[in-house]
């Protein structure tokens, strides 16, 4: 089996959620956005697929960097493709990015999965066949009855643990250019009003603004220890490994979680946990260039004694889930009042992460990444 052809298709659809200036997600008009697929095709007909964001797999990114070292190459050897593409990044002057790295190891490993008739989950480890979820709510807002007030937060905090049926809620709080933020003494009226509305047992998490002081970071740490939070992420700026070592310690009663923007994929995390600057490492497959560096940053937490928290939503990430026994939780979202995250997008069948009324996602017994995508649509709706 050899890889053939490699192509991103380009495809209308459309959304309900918009960005604003910071690039966080926020409920807005349906409009049409674009999306990308990633094809990697085999001479015996075998594909792989996964949906990316269409500037990460650009033709011209291909054509230069992918292209080159997949074409003709057995797509069963990932260490050996992931590593060609990984060293290039030095002289592609920035271009070919962490993410586009990702995209082709999820292509890759879909693709495999298809082949060999398992899902990737198994072929990973296959440590479990459901995980709890958290909630993970989008970043405040100032629209009314929306995420504009502690209470709004505590009111959307008590539906989705008492009606939806999850078993832990992340708060990301207000961020610019939402005015007055950020604002810790807010975040912690926020995570105070979640605390009360769903009682003393419910874990919480929290995801402020990412660029916070040390002292404001360390005044917020200490609230939420009072409050009993499980974990606050990404609270500073990543690159400063000194400031995480030095709220960590000052810290005792809560953990922090990290890095996750920050670049540097399984090495970064190394020198965090060997660095002491985190209680539980972070990964996801679309910030350290895919799935095969997530696992090795989730066997190195375990050599640590760590969890290691899977970062963000998709098929890849609830793969690394089900394959990994040192998770917690699926991070589902990002939710909000005025989203219905239910409801697949046009280019789906249904969405990559149903949840059951525990609040578990099942890991699906099917070929490759487990997406079901309506090819059909995506064809239908191509541009460029
Ligand atoms: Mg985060």
């Amino acid at each position: 089996m050899k890889i053939e052809t490699i192509e991103a298709i380009r495809f209308t659809y459309p959304t309900d959620t918009c960005h604003d200036s910071d690039g966080h997600g926020h409920p807005g008009p349906w409009t049409d956005t674009t999306g990308a697929m990633l094809v990697i095709s085999c001479d015996d007909g075998t594909t792989g697929r996964v949906i990316a964001a269409p500037a990460d797999v650009a033709e011209p990114l291909l054509t230069q960097f992918v292209r080159p070292v997949l074409t003709g190459a057995d797509p069963m050897r990932h260490e050996q493709l992931w590593r060609a593409l990984y060293k290039w990044q030095r002289g592609s002057a920035g271009r070919l990015t962490d993410r586009l790295l990702a995209a082709v190891d999820l292509a890759l490993w879909d693709l495999v999965g298809r082949k060999t008739g398992q899902p990737v989950w198994k072929l990973l480890g296959g440590y479990r066949e459901k995980i709890r979820a958290y909630g993970s709510t989008m970043c405040g807002d100032d629209i009314e009855g929306g995420l504009a007030t502690p209470e709004d937060y505590g009111r959307f905090a008590a539906w989705l643990v008492f009606e939806r049926g999850y078993k832990a809620v992340k708060l990301h709080t207000w961020m610019p250019p939402v005015p007055g933020a950020p604002d810790p003494k807010m975040d912690y009226a926020a995570c105070a009003a979640v605390r009360e509305a769903v009682g003393p047992d419910v874990p919480l998490m929290l995801d402020p603004n990412h660029w916070y002081s040390r002292a404001d970071s360390l005044w917020l740490g200490r609230r939420l220890e009072e409050l009993k939070f499980l974990w606050m992420e990404e609270c500073m700026e990543e690159a400063s490994l000194s400031s995480y070592r030095w709220l960590s310690s000052n810290l005792p009663d809560l953990n922090i979680l990290g890095p996750e923007s920050m670049t540097g994929k399984h090495w970064t995390r190394g020198e965090w946990a060997a660095g002491g600057a985190c209680d539980m490492i972070r990964t996801g497959v679309w910030d350290v260039g895919g799935i095969g560096p997530s696992m090795k940053i989730a066997h190195m937490a375990e050599s640590f004694g760590m969890s290691c928290e899977i970062h963000g939503t998709g098929a890849g990430n609830l793969a690394l889930c089900g394959a990994i026994a040192n998770t917690t939780y699926y991070e589902r979202g990002l939710l909000h009042p005025f989203v219905d995250y239910e409801k697949p997008r046009a280019y789906q069948k249904r969405i990559d992460d149903e949840m059951d009324e525990e609040g578990c996602v099942h890991l699906r017994d099917e070929p490759g990444l487990g997406q079901a995508l309506d090819l059909d649509y995506i064809e239908a709706h191509r541009v460029g």
